[in-house]
């Protein structure tokens, strides 16, 4: 079984992200690509050193992209990241200047991956990459919401007195300031909030409202967001490489999707080692679903503006 991974740009982001690969252990190699050839090989070899307390892994690094050949996933992460006080909107123009770049030098070397996009803003560059990449919708997603919705669990476990395990809550649409809480799902093991003696309306939106900010509110405090993303990707590669089928909230390419077509952004996802395998229209209320028209309409609005 070929298991290698592959991510470009090995800043914060992707060198904590192999490491996090690492640490579980289910892929055969990892190669590390950046512009800056001096910061891959140096994250390499710090994770070559660790090795003898990891799985075995390969670790690869360097800037050029042969070491992309014969990868199932790459991951990338390459690009300008958000500075305090800027939206992830503000990073487009300049990251799909650098998608431009790394794109075509993935084609050179491997046309059958898989495309993990996390580069900000995730959905717009989500689109870009299937766009240039000209690969199957299934083969290019985006980590859209499986942050947002594991941030989501953590406030809501926190708040109800549960592990985040027990929570299933979404938040989907955009990752960024139209996403939204697909509130008439979310369940505690299997139990209605409304049910639970701390349930509170006023306390669920503040709760919303911090997941939408979560972001916002790491950067200020140390500067970038690196930890918990880290680990949404290693599990989202893990799903991808053990066929595992698991459902993420992706961001996925829609065509023909509860009205909308030509965008990509996040709903309940089916991955399975071929990569997405199943996308379902989604019982919102009506709210829900103004809130998802809502969202694609302001993504589709930004994908109109790229130039190609
Ligand atoms: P960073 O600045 O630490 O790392 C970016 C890396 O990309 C740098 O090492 C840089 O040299 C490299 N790079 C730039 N241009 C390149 C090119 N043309 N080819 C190859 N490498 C190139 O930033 P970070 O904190 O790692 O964030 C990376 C991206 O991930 C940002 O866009 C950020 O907003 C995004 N991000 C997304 C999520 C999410 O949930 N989707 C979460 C956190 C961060």
């Amino acid at each position: 079984m070929n298991n290698k991974v592959a991510i470009i740009g090995a800043g914060m982001v992707g060198s904590t992200t192999a490491f996090s690969i690492m640490l579980d252990g289910m892929a055969s190699s990892i190669s590390l690509i950046d512009v800056n050839e001096q910061k891959a090989e140096g994250e390499a070899l710090d994770l070559c050193h660790g090795m003898q307390f990891a799985k075995s892994t390969k670790i690869y690094a360097g800037s050029d992209y042969s070491l992309v050949k014969d990868a199932q996933v790459i991951v990338i992460t390459a690009g300008i990241a958000q500075k305090p006080g800027e939206k992830r909107t503000d990073l487009l123009e300049a990251n799909v200047e650098i998608f431009k770049q790394i794109i075509p030098n993935i084609l050179k070397y491997n046309k059958d991956a898989i495309l993990l996009i996390v580069t900000n803003p995730v959905d717009v560059m989500t689109y870009v990459a299937y766009k240039l990449s000209g690969f199957p919708s299934c083969r290019v997603f985006g980590s859209g919401t499986v942050l947002d919705s594991a941030r989501f669990r953590f406030l809501l476990g926190k708040h109800f007195h549960v592990s985040p395990k027990d929570v299933t809550a979404y938040i989907l649409g955009e990752h960024g300031e139209s996403e939204f809480a697909w509130w008439s799902r979310v369940v505690i093991g299997g139990i209605g909030l409304n049910k639970f003696s701390d349930y509170d309306t006023k306390k669920l939106q503040e709760i919303f409202n911090r997941v939408k900010n979560s972001a916002n509110e790491v950067i200020e405090k140390k500067g970038a967001t690196y930890y918990a993303i880290a680990l949404v990707i290693s599990k989202i590669v893990r799903a991808i490489l053990q066929d595992q089928p698991r459902v993420f909230s992706v961001s996925t390419i829609l065509n023909n999707y509860m009205g909308v077509s030509d965008i990509a952004l996040s709903i309940p996802t089916i991955m399975r080692r071929e990569g997405i395998c199943a996308v379902f229209p989604v019982d919102f209320d009506k709210e829900e679903l103004e809130n998802f028209k809502h969202s694609s309409s302001k993504i589709e609005r930004l994908i109109s503006g790229i130039k190609f």
